[in-house]
């Protein structure tokens, strides 16, 4: 998966691109997912298609919106669906809170073992934002941590969150990172951490991190304590490259570097694992913002052109990066966190008429 490493990007054939993929229609399941999900899963889909994407959708549903159809808030079939085609492309999804649900995501993602969540955040030229030079990518543990789940209430008015950290599971993940890091050029690899104080848990996931890195001499390897590297990321983004941590400093580094490119609407992502890969963007499900157009596609188009990458469809990825980033560099049909006017559907009618050549 290389999104965040292509260069140069080819330009946008000109003309209508009908299905150019050689062989075969791909069977992807699609989860529109809840709030602004079916909005921005509509936007990927059509830019997929118009990008000349042939696939065979598998529509299923988890979350508010499989309960509403199914009584349920993760049916069997939309796992089983993901298992048999091993390509999701999943929006956001709520799960009810207060309601004593455990989180749907933590669940799809520890089922389907989906243990490396890859999030590319790069400066997007022509978007607003706080940087212009950030290309670094974020990848998290995605199965263990405080997301356990181990939970219990000692006595009452003292609570207990149990921080499951494992040999294999750090040491997967930061062979993960090494390999991505070389398999796309990346010279370093940053450990965030927090040992200091939890000398157990993050002292094995930095010492499984030390012992990979040993097998990768030409990567750069440093360790940042994680406050220490909000800090820097804030101050001076362009210094970091692979960054690779544990599941909840990778949730929130996830979203703070989300902003220093122009928000979660720009940031895309995946999870992945030996037999599936479900490609998801950062952001949630942002349920206030949904049915109004507000919300920003570019991360779940992005979402769509990392997963054509990792089916080995080049081509087409080259084309949706392409025209996304003609969108920005042109700069008259943005949506409103990027301080346009355009709702969802006018951004990816811009898109797609950069697709497809035709000017502004
Ligand atoms: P969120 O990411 O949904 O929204 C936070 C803020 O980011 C929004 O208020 C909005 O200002 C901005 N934002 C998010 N997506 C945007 C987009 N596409 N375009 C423009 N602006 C955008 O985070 P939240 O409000 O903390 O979570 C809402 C729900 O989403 C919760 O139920 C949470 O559990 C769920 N969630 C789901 C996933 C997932 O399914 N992968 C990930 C994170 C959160």
């Amino acid at each position: 998966i290389a999104v965040a490493d292509t260069t140069p990007l080819n330009p946008p054939a000109s003309g209508p691109i009908m299905c150019t993929m050689s062989e075969k229609a791909y069977n992807i399941t699609l989860i529109e997912g809840d709030g602004i999900g079916p909005e921005v899963a509509a936007a990927a889909v059509r830019v997929l298609e118009a990008a000349g994407a042939c696939i065979e959708w598998d529509r299923q549903e988890i979350g508010v919106a499989a309960r509403e159809q199914y009584g349920v808030l993760l049916p069997g079939q939309a796992l089983a669906s993901i298992q048999k085609n091993g390509v999701a492309l999943k929006g956001p999804v709520t799960t009810p809170s207060a309601e004593g649900y455990p989180s749907l995501n933590v669940t799809v993602r520890k089922s389907l073992d989906l243990y490396a969540c890859l999030r590319p955040v790069k400066s997007l030229p022509g978007a607003r934002s706080l940087y212009q030079d950030v290309d670094l990518v974020v990848v998290r543990e995605n199965t263990e941590d405080l997301y356990a789940g181990l939970e219990l209430e000692i006595v009452p008015g003292v609570v207990q969150s149990v921080k499951v950290i494992t040999r294999a599971a750090s040491t997967r993940i930061a062979r993960f990172a090494f390999e991505y890091a070389e398999a796309h050029g990346r010279k370093l690899v940053t450990a965030v951490h927090k040992a200091n104080i939890m000398k157990l848990s993050d002292g094995l996931f930095l010492n499984c991190c030390r012992g990979v890195a040993k097998e990768y001499p030409q990567i750069e390897y440093t360790e940042m304590i994680v406050d220490a590297a909000c800090h820097h990321l804030v101050l001076k983004p362009g210094r970091f490259d692979v960054l690779v941590m544990e599941n909840l400093y990778g949730d929130i580094i996830s979203d703070l570097a989300a902003g220093l490119v122009g928000g979660l609407g720009l940031v895309p992502g995946a999870n992945l694992g030996e037999n599936c890969a479900v490609f998801e963007a950062t952001h949630g499900s942002w349920p206030e913002g949904a049915g109004k157009g507000l919300a920003n596609p570019t991360a779940f188009i992005l979402t769509s052109a990392m997963m054509m990458r990792h089916l080995g469809e080049d081509v087409i990825a080259d084309r949706i990066e392409s025209a996304i980033g003609d969108t920005y560099l042109d700069g008259g049909c943005l949506t409103s966190d990027q301080g346009g006017s355009a709702s969802t559907a006018e951004f990816t009618d811009q898109v797609m008429r950069c697709l497809s050549g035709v000017p502004a």
